[in-house]
């Protein structure tokens, strides 16, 4: 950790590692692009068989989602659209963003807009070039928006990968801050948010709004060590400087201390808590069939035609109805048992409890990625574009290898138990909160422990339903 925050200080870290990471996108934008995607049959497979789709949604994405519940936003360091809008932003018209923008429901309507059309009706985590497109379009949105507004807006208020990760981060054993506060109190420069530094290329004040000295969660910070940086380079002689850094800190510090939602944070982890209920259902053919059920009926009996139709009905039932079901439950069964609680502050407060178990849902669903398309790699990197394997796989021509027999098994204690963690600190967490904000409270308030026995029991039945009997 030491060193980190010494190579932070560098000019060097971490753009190059953002230059490195911003040329292997437009490889992996060149990859995907090369893809031939018309042969129907072969199409199935070319998600595994393309390398750049391969990397995108089984490895990169995986990783950065496991990272967050580890690191905190680490990936965000190195991330080459950060670099993207902070230079274009020295360069732009420099807009303060405006209200809307900084309340957080642009990052929550992007999130959407990408589950909705990208990945249900588009399918751009199984078909290679339409994966480039969003990269492209990714890229795109960090430029003109580092082109118009102020600062880092991309970070702060549109991408939705960053504030995922800091969702996850909230549980994260390391996170910024200052070694000393009294050295904040003395420093008269304060250069980590000083307006004269904000566009330097090395040692800005902090792009995204942030006061060191003040900064106790996770879930903001880039953790682009520009703060430090400036704190180091302004330094009028003043000891304990640089005072930011990356620092331990307890597991689950964020959750514990019961940091609350926003609206547009409640509307995003809404949808977020039904997106992993699709992506570890989906993983078994049996709970797939009774997951999807719903919305192909809906589907059927509307009889509407079109992948646009279809894709918008899925999305709302999975990822608004069936979520909305499993938050509301527990709050109406505690309403109509006398409990007194105000909705705002059931979404706000105690949604948080959710958090362990999406995340461990979201690791549990990287690891089965990851591992199951491990026999796909020779294959990709004999035939990068994956157009020929995936022919012939679909025609039965090659055969993919077996991973050895302890995986399986390896991997499904692991999940287990990580579920059990999950759900412990999830108990844990609403305990505090009915202590918190249910004074008084009688017996109605165990139904709250609804939430997350119900949500994160649901994994635990289908996991050991699929993985053990
Ligand atoms: S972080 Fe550094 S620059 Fe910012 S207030 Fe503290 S000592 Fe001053
Ligand atoms: S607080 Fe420092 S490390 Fe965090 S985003 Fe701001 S400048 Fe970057």
């Amino acid at each position: 950790m030491r060193l980190l925050n010494l190579w932070l200080t560098r000019n060097w870290f971490p753009l190059a590692l953002q230059i490195f990471n911003f040329f292997v996108f437009v490889l992996l934008i060149v990859g995907g692009l090369a893809a031939n995607t018309a042969g129907p049959e072969a199409v199935k497979f070319l998600r595994n068989t393309n390398m750049a789709n391969l990397i995108v949604w089984s490895y990169w994405w995986p990783l950065i989602t496991i990272s967050a519940v580890f690191m905190g936003r680490v990936w965000c360091m190195v991330c080459p659209m950060e670099m993207l809008t902070s230079l274009s932003s020295r360069i732009g018209l420099r807009i303060t963003p405006p209200a809307f923008f900084r309340s957080g429901w642009v990052i929550t309507g992007f999130y959407m807009l990408i589950l909705f059309v990208g990945i249900h009706t588009l399918a751009i985590h199984r078909i290679p070039d339409r994966m480039a497109v969003y990269l492209i379009l990714l890229m795109n949105a960090a430029l003109l928006s580092g082109l118009l507004f102020s600062r880092n807006a991309f970070c702060a208020h549109i991408c939705p990968v960053g504030h995922l990760l800091g969702l996850y981060a909230r549980l994260a054993p390391f996170g910024w801050g200052v070694r000393s506060r009294a050295v904040c109190a003395a420093c008269n420069d304060k250069s980590c948010i000083a307006a004269k530094t904000a566009y330097h290329l090395q040692g800005r004040s902090c792009g995204v709004g942030l006061y060191p000295a003040r900064l106790d969660q996770n879930t903001e910070c880039l953790l682009c060590g520009q703060c430090l940086k400036a704190c180091d380079r302004n330094n009028p002689g003043l000891a304990g400087r640089p005072n930011p850094g990356w620092y331990k800190r307890p597991w689950f510090k964020d959750l514990m201390e019961l940091v609350p939602f926003t609206f547009a944070q409640a509307a995003f982890s809404l949808a977020v808590s039904g997106f992993v209920i699709y992506e570890v259902f989906t993983e078994w053919p049996t709970t797939a069939e009774l997951l999807l059920r719903l919305p192909s009926t809906i589907v059927r009996t509307l009889n509407t035609q079109g992948i646009w139709t279809d894709g918008l009905i899925t999305s709302i039932t999975l990822f608004v109805a069936l979520p909305s079901l499993i938050w509301f439950m527990p709050f109406a069964l505690f309403r109509l048992a006398g409990g007194r609680l105000k909705l705002n502050d059931y979404l706000l407060r105690f949604g948080i409890v959710l958090i362990p178990i999406m995340a461990a849902a979201h690791v549990i669903k990287a690891l089965l990625k990851m591992t199951s398309r491990l026999p796909y790699w020779p294959h990709a990197l004999h035939d990068p574009s994956g157009e020929e394997t995936a022919r012939q796989l679909a025609q039965g021509a090659v055969k993919l290898y077996s991973l050895p027999a302890w995986v399986d098994p390896a991997l499904t204690i692991f999940f287990l138990l990580l579920m059990a963690v999950a759900i412990g600190w999830s108990l844990k967490a609403m305990k505090k909160l009915i202590a918190v904000h249910i004074p008084r409270s009688t017996w109605p308030c165990r139904l709250l422990y609804l939430l997350p026995i119900c949500y994160g029991g649901g994994f635990i039945l289908m996991l050991s339903r699929w993985r053990l009997f």
